[in-house]
């Protein structure tokens, strides 16, 4: 199926259309306000490049305010085809300047994490975030800038359909899990998300930012760490 020739009015109508009947497929009924974002000239064929069409369409994303500040959409990297996706919160300077993720001191903290455990985003990782553009003053973004991006997260998930994900901190545990908890009654299982047919079991544990701030937490997410790397072992995967 293509998109072509449908007007950016119509693919919205339709998209909102699809979102309320996931909802109700999910058993609920979503009343956050989402606003999409379309050109009139794209053409979505899916598939493997979608990926790459998410990317492209992020550059021209305007659908929150964090468009205005950002030097780079930071879309994501990694494997196509990821055992584990790893989901971050938002871009931060040094992400913002280059348009990759996690490559500040929390990026390279990160990626120790996931190599104590046989991952890496060379080889079997995608890593990406809740939101693709950077919060100005590194804030927290807002409930209505993930909601605007999660159409462009959801796509990713679908296209990569990774083994597993592992969101990294209370606010990219909270908004896949559509869940107010705190993140420590979150984390130390695995919990179903559940897209388009899909169920992949979700790993919630601590940002590496807060590792850097609280030692104390290095205990908590390592045990997290463990489990992921016993699922991955108890399917074969390779460590
Ligand atoms: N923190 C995040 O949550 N994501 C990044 O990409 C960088 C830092």
């Amino acid at each position: 199926m293509t998109d072509k020739g449908m007007r950016a009015e119509e693919k919205k109508s339709i998209a909102f259309f699809i979102d309320l009947a996931s909802g109700f497929a999910r058993g609920g009924y979503f009343r956050g306000e989402r606003e999409y974002c379309f050109s009139d000239d794209s053409c979505a064929d899916g598939g493997s490049d979608s990926l790459e069409k998410t990317a492209v369409s992020l550059q021209n994303c305007k659908a929150c305010r964090l468009c205005e500040k950002r030097k780079n959409t930071v879309p994501g990297e990694g494997a196509p085809d990821p055992l584990v996706m790893v989901i971050g919160e938002a871009p931060g300077a040094d992400e913002d300047a280059c348009g990759r993720p996690f490559v500040g001191k929390a990026g390279q903290l990160l990626d120790k994490m996931l190599a104590s455990i046989g991952l890496s985003r060379e080889s079997n990782c995608f890593i990406a975030n809740i939101v693709k553009c950077r919060p100005p003053e590194n804030r927290e973004p807002q409930p209505d800038e993930i909601a605007a991006c999660s159409g462009f997260l959801e796509s990713q998930i679908q296209s990569l359909k990774p083994r597993y994900i592992l969101c990294v901190g209370r606010l990219s545990s909270q908004a896949l899990l559509h869940s107010a908890e705190p993140l420590g009654k979150l984390r130390g299982r695995f919990i179903d998300f559940v897209t388009a047919g899909m169920t992949i079991p979700l790993l919630a544990t601590y940002h590496p930012s807060a590792l850097l701030r609280n030692e104390d937490l290095k205990r908590p997410c390592w045990d997290d760490l463990k489990l992921l790397r016993a699922a991955l072992g108890a399917e074969g995967a390779p460590r």
